[in-house]
């Protein structure tokens, strides 16, 4: 236990210490877990791509993000790796409950996140769940209560929020929005709204989008404090 303690700690301040102007070209050159970097490895997963090596170092210091960049360009990996490394400082366990809340805008697109989530996650003692109906009410509800990673759609999250009675989000660290602009395009602000109403104001927040529109830093001015920018645009 005493070696984990100092083995997060070093971690802790080599992520201080990450110079955020240097280019990082692989995941090796940031200060990562060995968790994550043998998930990351078994996934052959090597080199970032731009909107990662742009995004993870500031998420990785706990800063809100703000990301744009277009479909394929490799966004989940901006925001799971700050997830299972933030965690992993602050040394989650299961008894701390639920640490990160990931929404996407559709179940197709959160069992791929969850995917992901699993691959890169693998070495990691996290318990992960997927919160997106077709099943019912009351089974998702006696799982929930363990996962210390959700990945939701919006409708059933806030569901489970009003119904689910034991649901604890009070220890929550981090809130990822994926794929913002169609998060606003299928209607689902008031449900995002109330979700975020639930949850602790101190927390970090992620939001990534493939556009960047109206409804979008509508929903950015909600949700997140003081972000950093970070956009990936197509060469002309
Ligand atoms: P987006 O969410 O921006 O549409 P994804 O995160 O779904 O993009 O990634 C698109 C594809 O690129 C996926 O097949 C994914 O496995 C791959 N990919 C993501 N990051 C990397 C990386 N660093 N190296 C190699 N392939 C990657
Ligand atoms: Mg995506």
């Amino acid at each position: 236990r005493k070696r984990d303690v100092d083995e997060h700690e070093t971690l802790q301040k080599a992520v201080e210490g990450l110079d955020l102007k240097g280019e990082i070209k692989d995941f090796k050159d940031l200060p990562l877990s060995q968790p994550t970097s043998r998930g990351l490895e078994a996934s052959h997963f090597k080199t970032l791509t731009d909107i990662q090596s742009k995004a993870v170092p500031l998420a990785l210091k706990g800063r809100d993000i703000l990301g744009a960049a277009k479909t394929g360009s490799g966004k989940t990996l901006s925001f799971l790796v700050p997830v299972l490394e933030n965690l992993y400082r602050a040394t989650w366990t299961e008894l701390d409950g639920l640490g990160a809340l990931i929404i996407s805008p559709t179940r197709e697109l959160a069992i791929q996140i969850f995917e992901v989530l699993r691959k890169i996650g693998r070495y990691h003692t996290f318990s992960a769940g997927l919160v997106i109906g077709g099943k019912s009410l009351q089974e998702e509800r006696e799982r929930l209560g363990r996962m210390n990673i959700l990945v939701c759609t919006p409708g059933r999250m806030l569901q489970h929020m009003d119904q689910t009675a034991a649901f604890e989000v009070d220890n929550l660290q981090m809130l990822v929005l994926d794929e913002a602009d169609r998060i606003m395009d299928m209607g689902f602000q008031t449900s995002v709204d109330a979700i975020v109403e639930h949850l602790p104001k101190q927390r970090q927040t992620m939001l990534f989008s493939a556009t960047q529109t109206k409804k979008v830093s509508d929903l950015a001015r909600l949700s997140l404090r003081d972000p950093e920018y970070v956009a990936v645009h197509e060469a002309a």
